[in-house]
């Protein structure tokens, strides 16, 4: 069964209710992670929570968070669903006061959860080029997310499933909800982390695996051309998996049909997840 978490208590999914005035609806100001349960298991738990630590230590929140407890919940939370194959999303945000921008010393962080099911994405998609209208520390998986929110809508209304990110160099950063990497003649490429992206948990996997598969790969800015121009461009992410974007801008990417290594790299996803 579906359902949510509000602090330590489990409620139907429409049943959950929180503070008007939670921080997170006033500034965005928390963070987030959305993890797979599937295999009677919670996928690269130690991954995402490592992630989270890292949110929670630059947005100074870590000390009010007990990590062992958002450890708990989680476990709690999917054993009371029972779901199969899950999708778990979480945040933790500032806590709850009137408006007003400073915090004081003295919060108490509001938990929210959602267990849902599953559904998995076609292994094939478009995307468009969006500007990357984003904050500088897209490190963070802060719920500042309104950019992404509109460079998505906009993907969707053109009949696209993704936006690439594009900032001031002509360097794709990554997309809305997923990485964005590139193979040309047996090299895969992504973005450094260096480049104002999200640490992908599923990035980082697509790279430990590349050796394995016959690729090289180097963690290297490319440009909008390099995309439209190479052999394969694939997007990763927790939701989305691992999806061959077909074509860009409307312009097929080599004979707009998925790449071979990117329906392997879906494969050995699927393996990791469900053995
Ligand atoms: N980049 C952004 C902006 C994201 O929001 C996400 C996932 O939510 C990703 C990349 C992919 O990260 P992961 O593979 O850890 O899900």
């Amino acid at each position: 069964m579906e359902l949510a978490m509000v602090d330590d208590c489990i409620v139907p999914l429409d049943q959950a209710r929180i503070s008007a005035h939670d921080r997170g609806i006033y500034f965005g100001d928390g963070v987030y992670e959305v993890l797979r349960y599937c295999a009677g298991r919670l996928f690269a738990l130690d991954g995402h929570m490592a992630r989270l630590r890292n949110s929670l230590t630059q947005m100074d929140m870590l000390a009010k968070t007990d990590l062992n407890l958002i450890t708990e919940r989680i476990k709690r939370a999917v054993t009371a669903a029972g779901i199969d194959d899950a999708a778990v999303y979480f945040h933790i945000t500032r806590g709850s006061a009137l408006r007003s921008h400073d915090y004081s010393d003295d919060w108490t962080p509001n938990f929210l959860l959602t267990v849902r099911s599953f559904h998995r994405r076609d292994g094939a998609a478009r995307a468009i080029t969006h500007p990357d209208w984003r904050w500088h520390r897209c490190d963070i998986k802060s719920l500042n997310f309104v950019a992404n929110v509109m460079a998505q809508h906009t993907a969707h209304k053109k009949g696209a499933y993704e936006a690439l990110l594009v900032d001031g160099n002509n360097l794709v950063t990554e997309a809305t909800s997923s990485s964005v990497l590139i193979i040309k003649d047996k090299l895969m490429q992504t973005a450094p982390l260096t480049a104002n992206i999200l640490p992908g948990i599923t990035r980082a996997l697509l790279l430990e695996w590349a050796g394995s598969v016959g690729l090289a790969t180097a963690e290297e800015s490319f440009t909008v051309s390099q995309a439209s121009n190479a052999d394969e461009l694939l997007i990763t992410g927790t939701g989305s998996e691992v999806i061959a974007i077909t074509h860009l801008d409307d312009k097929p990417i080599a004979d707009g049909q998925p790449g071979a290594y990117t329906k392997i790299f879906r494969n050995l996803l699927y393996q990791a997840m469900y053995t």
